[in-house]
């Protein structure tokens, strides 16, 4: 059995592992690199290299699975060859549907204007989306559970729990091929809704594992996560010293979600939203998690549309959820309110501001910002902090290596406060062999 680390040794996202044996290969994730981290690369750079990386070690059996939806794990989906089948949790499935679906509509409404007004010619973009959508629609897919249910790709078996992270529906796996056993902790953190029972599910089926595959996002920062609960209750606060609270906040983050809606009902406020992208969210989020998770993930927010009456939400005040999408929305509106009475409360990684490198990828950050009197900035990472890093190590302490993927280059688990033992299994070369 062979591991090899495409990418993501030296660099936070574009990640790409492989797990081979005699007959059967798996990729772990397929991810585009993020803006800053990593090569920049060209549609046909990434192209070129996908094709390289399946053209080399082909395998009777392969497969690739996704441990979540962000762009930096599943982006390059549509280079993977169109036989070789790709597995994604269902909800994870759903988000990227319904992002693609309306990434296509809005893009049908611009081109309509656009027509309209310059008569241009349909130049087919929406063929792209109807490409990632069929493809998309092809995925293989595993229902979230409280009991593990593993699948085979070959002679590779492969099980998903889920995990806390920044984005619904995301995974980490127990791979066993050959008499070994992997396990890979996708992203992952601690102190959200969703993180109580990690060290518990690593306990139970985290044992006798050969190579630990860790993420290292927050290795070079040293300070400890505050709970996603805390996040709502800092909320709520400023929210009750406001009368008008935009939040900008990532629509696929069903716990910052929660965490706002909360804080908003502390507050005794309405909800609102602006972006269909976000209310198609809050409704995927209800329709399956609701339930179980006992309302949290329960969401029926106002729809703010152009031409919606201002009065009673000028009246009673509100908390409206915004990303960086609707900024001419957001603009607009708040140009109508008493600057004094408006809050923007900032609920994203600060590097989309304060990176210079980021802003010129993005400006979109800094201008959104931009738009408000007061901001203030709550937030908390969907990545786990150095301790809880440490403590996972420890639980999986597996007998052969631990791989650190996923983090800055030049740093390593060797900083962390782990036994000398352990540090011993530290490993970060490109392929390691079981
Ligand atoms: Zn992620």
């Amino acid at each position: 059995m062979k591991i090899q680390f495409h990418r993501g040794l030296e660099q936070i996202g574009g990640c790409i592992t492989e797990i081979s044996t005699e007959t059967s290969r798996v990729f772990i994730d397929m991810g585009r690199n993020l803006p800053g981290c990593g090569e920049k690369m060209t549609p046909e750079q990434e192209t070129t290299m996908v094709e390289n990386i399946f053209a080399s070690n082909p395998k009777e059996h392969e497969a690739v699975v996704y441990t979540h939806a962000h762009e930096d794990h599943v982006g390059l989906f549509d280079e993977v060859p169109e036989n070789v089948p790709q597995y994604l949790g269902e909800g994870g499935k759903l988000i990227l549907l319904t992002k693609y679906k309306l990434l296509k509509k809005r893009d049908e409404q611009l081109l309509k204007k656009e027509l309209e007004t310059s008569h241009s010619l349909y130049e087919g973009s929406g063929e792209v989306y109807d490409r990632l959508l069929a493809r998309l629609s092809q995925f293989h897919t595993w229902e979230r559970s409280k009991s593990p249910k593993p699948f085979r790709i070959g002679d590779i078996q492969i099980t998903p729990f889920f995990n806390c992270h920044s984005i619904y529906d995301s995974y980490m796996f127990l791979i066993e091929a050959e008499g070994k056993r992997i396990w890979h902790m996708g992203d992952f953190r601690k102190h959200g809704y969703l993180g109580k029972r990690l060290f518990d599910v690593l306990r139970i089926y985290a044992r006798n594992i050969d190579v630990l595959i860790t993420e290292g996002t927050m290795l070079g920062r040293s300070d400890e996560c505050v709970h996603e609960s805390v996040i709502s209750n800092k909320m709520a606060n400023v929210m009750q010293a406001f009368k008008y609270v935009f939040v900008l906040a990532s629509s696929t983050d069903i716990e910052r979600l929660a965490a706002i809606k909360e804080a908003t009902k502390k507050a005794h406020k309405s909800l609102y939203v602006c972006s269909s992208m976000t209310r198609e969210m809050m409704r995927l989020f209800t329709e399956r998690e609701s339930r179980i998770s006992k309302g949290l993930f329960d969401f029926h927010p106002h729809f703010y549309r152009e031409g919606s009456s201002l009065e009673p939400m000028m009246k009673k005040g509100f908390v409206m959820v915004v990303g960086t999408g609707v900024m001419e929305r957001v603009q607009e509106l708040s140009a109508k309110l008493p600057e004094e009475e408006t809050l923007l409360i900032y609920s994203s990684w600060d590097g989309y501001y304060k990176d210079p490198e980021q802003i010129k990828v993005n400006p979109s950050y800094q201008l959104f910002r931009s738009l408000f009197h007061n901001v203030v900035d709550i937030h908390t990472s969907g990545h786990a902090d150095r301790k809880t890093i440490e403590e996972v190590v420890r639980i999986v302490n597996p007998r052969k290596a631990v791989v650190c993927i996923h983090k800055e280059k030049g740093l390593s688990l060797e900083s962390l406060n782990l036994s000398e033992e352990i540090k011993k299994k530290i490993v970060n070369e490109k392929t390691v062999s079981l």
